[in-house]
């Protein structure tokens, strides 16, 4: 597991402050999919690692799938609310 510092930000859904990422082996990049750890909301990184919020359905439909793993996996009953 990899976990970056990333400068702070707020969730665009839950407003909690977002200043790490983790990944099994990378490290974020300029639109990478971000998923709140504490909501489940869907975020993009910015080239200088800021989030900006993002719907499911911009995404390519390979990152679609591995976003509802994730929900899945990790149980975000509030998934609904950013497909
Ligand atoms: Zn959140």
């Amino acid at each position: 597991m990899s976990t970056t510092k990333t400068p702070e930000v707020q969730c665009h859904a839950c407003l909690r402050p977002l200043d790490r990422a983790s990944h099994a082996e990378a490290t974020p990049e300029a639109d990478d999919v971000s998923l709140c750890l504490y909501c489940g909301a869907l975020s993009q990184f910015n080239a200088d690692l800021t989030l900006r919020p993002c719907v499911l359905a911009s995404l390519h439909p390979s990152e679609q799938a591995e976003v509802r793993k994730t929900w899945e996996r990790l149980g975000f009953k509030w998934r609904n609310r950013f497909t």
